[in-house]
């Protein structure tokens, strides 16, 4: 083996596994240059402060949301932000420091969409290895079937089954969530979905 071919292949490997991180140039911690190398011992490209010795992990991140319900409808919102502006999702948005996933979901549904909802319960958890996102969605009815446009959203909503905009949704993440949803709403029975949502693949 030539020299450092062996290392080569090492890192090919690693940065396979490191799908989903984000670029990173200054420590954070002592704002000193950082190296992106694999630390002894472990088996994936890291970002390492050689001033203060620092190894910065990164690790998915999570998104809540939900699938808003009032009567025979869920409550969509139409994104006023990029990515994907001007298409229709579900509330969702990452979670924050120091809330339960929960008390997250029902932020974002109001931030989004100022719907107020009943209890939460669990309906689906997908993990996106590409961009390094896991979703986490719940499903609730609304208290009353009021909402309003906010500074995230355009226009919200309330779509049956036959009024969703399926071609503007805004990613398939959504789109599977949805589908999920309405083919239990038909058998009348909500179950939790797990799955993983791979880049433009759609399996629905
Ligand atoms: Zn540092």
């Amino acid at each position: 083996m030539q020299p450092g071919k062996g290392r080569g292949i090492v890192r090919e490997a690693a940065a396979k596994l490191n799908k989903g991180t984000t670029g990173m140039k200054y420590c954070s911690n002592c704002g000193a240059d950082l190296d992106h190398r694999i630390p002894d011992g472990e088996d994936r490209l890291r970002y390492v402060c050689d001033t203060c010795d620092n190894i910065h992990y990164q690790n998915p991140k999570m998104v809540v949301g939900t699938v808003p319900r009032w009567e025979d409808k869920i409550l969509l919102c139409r994104r006023a932000i990029a990515p994907r502006y001007g298409f229709w999702t579900l509330p969702a948005g990452y979670l924050e420091n120091g809330e339960t996933t929960a008390r997250g979901a029902r932020r974002e549904t109001f931030e989004e969409t100022g719907a107020r909802l009943g209890e939460l319960t669990p309906f689906a958890l997908f993990d996106m290895v590409f961009v390094g996102e896991i979703y986490y969605m719940f499903t609730a009815d609304m208290v009353s079937p009021e909402f309003h446009v906010t500074d995230e959203s355009l226009e919200v909503a309330l779509f049956t089954e036959e009024q969703i905009p399926w071609g503007e949704i805004a990613f398939d993440v959504i789109e599977k969530t949805l589908r999920c949803w309405f083919e239990d709403l038909k058998t009348g029975r909500l179950r939790f979905h797990t799955g993983e949502i791979e880049r433009g693949r759609k399996f629905f």
